[in-house]
């Protein structure tokens, strides 16, 4: 199981406080998901906390999928963030479902009903808006107030029957339509919904609310520390009542007499330069802005692992991030910063060439060829070596080539001369340019005493390029990708689709890389010296075309543009 991120928070203070009371003899967490869209980086916060704090106190946390909305609910979003859930590397206890309790939330309903704690409304969904009052007012209580509970029990049934239209009737909770808080002004517990369940099937019609839902299932799982973000605040009172009026006996554990579980909430975190509300992520993906789910500019968990970034530094992330009781909002760099230690140390180097130029080294003889022994890590012996063959072609990236440099540009042009990283030093001899001026090759020559970084006349040579030797070149295309917004706070703007940042793609068709990476696994990452970090795309890649993914550059190109 995954190491725990940060552990001192204060909802671990709390956690071990009540285990050092006594309150609980083992901490059991859970992650609630709903599944109606694919997780993202505000939902790994919630996972690094639920599975962390358990691993941390050696306690337990079930993966719970909170499915109350049939309409918005379907297997392949289940499926999909379970997952994602394994891929953090993390191990639940027990995989749940809301929908598997309907029978026991139906039971605890008619008993609410039988204690006068519940009834049957006949309010449409417009007046009970008028009903509920506001934060200055209170409410009113509806005409179905003190309908008797013989009578709401049976409406209830004949709900449950089918015998009524959607919407023709509500079953509530009695509380106080006074209270200040207004998630207590007899909230719904059940609705009529005609619809088909991805996991129950069409055996229902009626539906248990979110907050009747949430909190009996946590009872039922015998959860100790039901961990929320801060906008169910309000709705802890709620969460309270149901469970102190229920009779719960022994849980699905065959615990009996264990205290509830408590409601905390802790502060969500948004990052910088993308959106997170599955609603905005639904519309880029159902209007074509982005490339499915899974899109590599997308801070989806599925797209964040087709881009190459790994569990750890996901974890690690959500470790330096941290739980408070306040929102916040979390500066990209600390996302980037986190993938680019974790690949530091654990990448691959290679050499790979974005856009290349022919170099023709003009007095290497045709027939020959040779190979450079390469550490595969600077730091790390243990990663190995490979060998990179080098002949009289090679490419090298355009960029390193300037027609008129200016006398600070340390790489090559007309009469300059550069090595060619772990390879000889070359110098420019001439430049052929096609009709349009467009330099397409370099004839250069080279010198054969200057091989191991050293030169025969101790003549120092500063500047440094990647090269891929021609002849053995692995063709590929390159994916390079930048933020999806142009904005820190997209979610904000009205039209948050007209921010799109028109440049996040930037796709290298004709890329070079060195023919190690022909035999590489799948899920290698690599250090393209100079270039930057890279993985195999997981989904567009075949033997016929190889495609690779940017993760992320070698620093941060942005904190110099600054926000
Ligand atoms: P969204 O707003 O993206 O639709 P949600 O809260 O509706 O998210 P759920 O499936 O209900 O999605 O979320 C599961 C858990 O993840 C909840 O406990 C929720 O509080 C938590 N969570 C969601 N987004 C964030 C976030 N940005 N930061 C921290 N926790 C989050
Ligand atoms: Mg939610």
């Amino acid at each position: 199981m995954a190491k725990a991120p940060n552990p001192n928070h204060f909802i671990r203070a709390i956690s071990s406080n009540d285990l050092k009371n006594g309150k609980h003899d083992y901490i059991y967490t859970r992650f609630p998901p709903e599944p109606n869209g694919y997780l993202h980086l505000g939902h790994a916060k919630s996972i690094c906390l639920n599975f962390g704090l358990a691993a941390d106190l050696g306690g337990k946390c079930n993966l719970r999928f909170d499915d109350t909305n049939p309409e918005k609910e379907s297997l392949e979003y289940m499926e999909a963030i379970r997952d994602s859930v394994a891929w953090l590397g993390f191990e639940w206890d027990k995989l749940c479902y809301a929908s598997d309790y309907y029978d026991h939330l139906y039971g605890f309903a008619l008993e609410l009903i039988d204690k006068g704690l519940a009834y049957v409304d006949d309010l449409n969904a417009e007046q009970m808006r008028e009903y509920r009052g506001s934060l200055t007012e209170a409410g009113k209580d509806s005409p179905s107030r003190d309908r008797a509970p013989a009578e709401s029990r049976d409406l209830f049934e004949r709900m449950r029957a089918g015998e009524f239209k959607e919407g023709e009737y509500t079953l509530r909770a009695k509380i106080d339509m006074a209270s200040p808080n207004i998630s207590m002004r007899d909230p719904i517990i059940y609705r009529i919904r005609y619809a088909h369940h991805y996991r129950a099937g069409d055996k229902w019609c009626i539906y248990p609310m979110y907050d009747f839902t949430h909190c009996i299932s946590d009872a039922l799982e015998g959860i100790t520390h039901s961990l929320c973000t801060l906008e169910f605040q309000d709705n802890r009172e709620l969460y309270d009542w149901f469970l102190a009026n229920i009779t719960l006996t022994e849980n699905l554990l065959g615990e009996k007499g264990k205290a509830m579980p408590k409601q905390i909430e802790f502060g969500r975190s948004n990052l910088e330069y993308t959106v997170a509300s599955k609603r905005k992520l639904i519309q880029l993906v159902n209007e074509g802005h982005v490339n499915g789910w899974d899109d590599p500019r997308l801070t989806t968990l599925v797209g964040l692992r087709r881009r190459g970034y790994t569990p750890a530094s996901i974890r690690n992330f959500c470790a330096d991030i941290g739980v408070t009781k306040k929102d916040s909002t979390i500066d990209m760099a600390v996302l980037e910063n986190a993938i680019r230690q974790d690949l530091e140390a654990s990448a691959k180097r290679a050499f790979g060439v974005l856009n290349p130029l022919k170099l023709v080294i003009t007095n290497y003889p045709e027939d020959q060829s040779e190979t450079f022994t390469v550490k595969n890590h600077p730091k790390d012996e243990s990663m190995g070596t490979r060998e990179i063959p080098f002949g009289r072609e090679v490419y090298i990236e355009q960029d390193d080539f300037m027609l008129d440099p200016p006398s600070k540009f340390f790489r090559l042009g007309p009469g300059r001369e550069v090595r060619l990283r772990y390879g000889y030093a070359v110098t420019c001899d001439e430049v052929i340019q096609d009709d349009a001026g467009n330099v397409v090759e370099l004839r250069c020559s080279y010198d054969p005493l200057s091989a191991k970084g050293k030169t025969a006349d101790g003549r120092k040579i500063k500047g440094i390029i990647h090269w891929v030797s021609a002849a053995n070149a692995v063709d590929a295309e390159v994916r390079v990708y930048d933020r999806l917004y142009t904005e820190p706070n997209p979610g904000a703007a009205e039209d948050f689709i007209s921010l799109i940042n028109p440049d996040s793609l930037q796709v290298f068709p004709n890329a070079k890389l060195e023919p190690s990476l022909a035999e590489a696994n799948a899920e290698d990452r690599f250090q393209f010296e100079r270039v930057g970090y890279f993985c195999f795309d997981r989904v567009d890649s075949s033997e016929q075309k190889l495609i690779m993914n940017r993760t992320v550059s070698l620093r941060d190109t942005w904190a110099k543009v600054g926000k």
